[in-house]
């Protein structure tokens, strides 16, 4: 299927320059404390995901924007570095590029801090300017972090350019919009997400799965951190559990992108969403086992062995 494309995978979404500090304790309101030196990294769910898929090696563009500033070649470099075609980066001239200003507490958790910059001025002119780059990409992958209008615009465009269209709902929204929900073949979402999505607080993944579906969504996948995740193919009685691959947890940062744009790549390939979703647990259990989130996702020749 990919064959006759120009791209396997195109991603319309975020670019941020993830900033983060650790420190031994949060500040509270009016509170200064002092922190580790600054890590600056290329993150953002757009860019991390056509950072993962183009290192496995699919034929993958990224339609995203971001400003003219030191940032936006940071985040220029990560996917230069990636494989990922870079002409559909589209870098605006007086605009700040998006940026996540991440504090890291001694537990681990991350307080974060998201400034949205050129990602709130990707449009859904921008949009019908890619209109040939949508009809030629297999597989067009959507996140959340990009105004509505604009993932609509893509979800609308790629579906009837006959695009397959994966749709990863993150940050988790009070309620996704329609269009793209029915568009998406499939939805991806983790835990927290599935649980804010359904409301069944207290579900199982197939229970949350079905639900998805139920409500519009052509197919599902539901990722669940070590424990990998489970398929739910369009029209089927029952999802597939995809146990997880065993992993020495360093840095879980980004994991849910690398898996997504690791499915996007198979799908893109011709795999079945169970066969996908196996792959990509596979590549999310390698980013895992090294810090942050592009620079921790693994080529083929890096992934861990198909488990049993
Ligand atoms: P998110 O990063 O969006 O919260 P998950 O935590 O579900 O998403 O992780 C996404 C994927 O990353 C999982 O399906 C799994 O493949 C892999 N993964 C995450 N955490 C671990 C872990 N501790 N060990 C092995 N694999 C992991």
């Amino acid at each position: 299927m990919g064959d006759e494309k120009m791209y396997d995978v195109l991603v319309v979404g975020s670019a941020n320059a993830d900033l983060t500090v650790r420190v031994e304790r949060r500040p509270g309101a009016g509170e200064t404390v002092l922190g580790t030196d600054l890590v600056e990294s290329a993150g953002g769910k757009g860019a991390n995901q056509a950072a993962a898929a183009a290192r496995l090696g699919a034929r993958t563009a990224l339609l995203a924007k971001v400003g003219d500033d030191a940032f936006g070649e940071l985040l220029l470099a990560g996917q230069r570095e990636a494989g990922t075609e870079l002409r559909h980066v589209l870098v605006e001239a007086g605009a700040r590029t998006g940026t996540a200003m991440i504090v890291v507490g001694p537990d681990g958790d991350n307080s974060i801090v998201v400034s949205p910059g050129a990602n709130a001025r990707l449009l859904p002119e921008d949009v019908e300017a890619a209109r040939d780059v949508i009809a030629a990409s297999a597989v067009v992958s959507l996140q959340l972090e990009v105004p509505p209008a604009t993932v609509r615009a893509a979800a609308e465009t790629a579906r009837d350019a006959g695009a397959r269209v994966v749709v990863n709902p993150s940050p988790a929204p009070d309620r996704l919009d329609t269009e793209v929900l029915t568009a998406a073949d499939p939805l991806v979402v983790n835990e927290h997400e599935a649980r804010h999505l359904t409301q069944l607080v207290d579900g199982t993944p197939e229970a949350w799965a079905r639900a998805l579906r139920d409500q519009g969504a052509r197919s599902v996948v539901v990722t669940l951190g070590a424990e990998g995740a489970l398929a739910l193919e369009a029209g089927a009685g029952e999802a597939v559990a995809v146990p997880g691959v065993k992993a020495e947890a360093v840095d879980t940062t980004g994991a849910g992108d690398a898996f997504t744009g690791a499915l996007a790549a198979r799908l893109a390939a011709g795999a079945s969403l169970a066969e996908a979703a196996r792959f990509a647990v596979r590549v999310g259990a390698a980013s895992v086992t090294r810090p942050g989130a592009q620079p921790s996702y693994p080529t083929l020749a890096e992934l861990p062995p198909e488990p049993g």
